[in-house]
């Protein structure tokens, strides 16, 4: 496992302005949501468009949020090494209270583009979501996770990376597993959203 930088540098870019009714990570304002909205959004976004789409739409929230992140990240560790710089997505995916990760693997050659990578994701709320309200799936049902991860890797490492979740909590896996390759090897894939 690699070992990851502590938490000090993101938790700082957070502060809580509450006479003013505002939380901001670093100048952009944020909200919190709780479990149960969580939820209720997750489900009634099932019922109402069906679950692929749901599921797309999902995953394109997280795209969109990884690669913001990735953004702030060249800004947040300039002049670290890869993985230490890379390791702002995982943990600021941690800070927002989705899950923590541990990087089992990761290997990258920007230069060449290769990039390839295996990242334990423990305790994800959207597994958790759905053990509870569906029970075991046979899919696996992190979709923002997933769109987070590869927004991140994508925007980070300049080139379509997607990360498939080959194992889930939600599928009664002990962790969720998440591999990272571009786009490009990931063989039958016709969709983004496909996990
Ligand atoms: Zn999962």
């Amino acid at each position: 496992m690699k070992h990851l930088p502590t938490y000090a540098d993101l938790t700082s870019r957070l502060r809580f302005s509450p006479e003013q009714g505002r939380i901001w990570r670093d100048s952009e304002r944020c909200v919190l949501l709780s479990n149960s909205a969580l939820t209720m959004l997750r489900n009634a976004m099932v019922v109402q468009l069906g679950l692929a789409s749901a599921r797309q739409l999902f995953w394109e929230l997280g795209f969109a949020e990884g690669a913001r992140c990735a953004v702030e990240a060249k800004n947040l560790r300039p002049n670290r090494d890869f993985l230490e710089a890379f390791s702002v997505g995982p943990q600021a995916h941690a800070l927002t209270g989705f899950g923590w990760t541990e990087i089992e693997t990761l290997d990258s050659d920007l230069a060449s583009g290769h990039f390839e990578g295996r990242f334990l994701v423990h305790d994800s709320i959207e597994a958790g979501i759905h053990l509870a309200t569906e029970g075991i799936s046979a899919d696996p049902v992190c979709w923002l996770q997933t769109g987070f991860a590869s927004g991140f890797a994508s925007t980070f490492a300049g080139q379509s990376i997607i990360m498939r979740e080959i194992e889930c909590q939600g599928m009664g896996d002990p962790v969720c597993v998440l591999h990272a390759k571009p786009e490009s090897e990931w063989s039958g894939i016709v969709s983004h959203s496909v996990v």
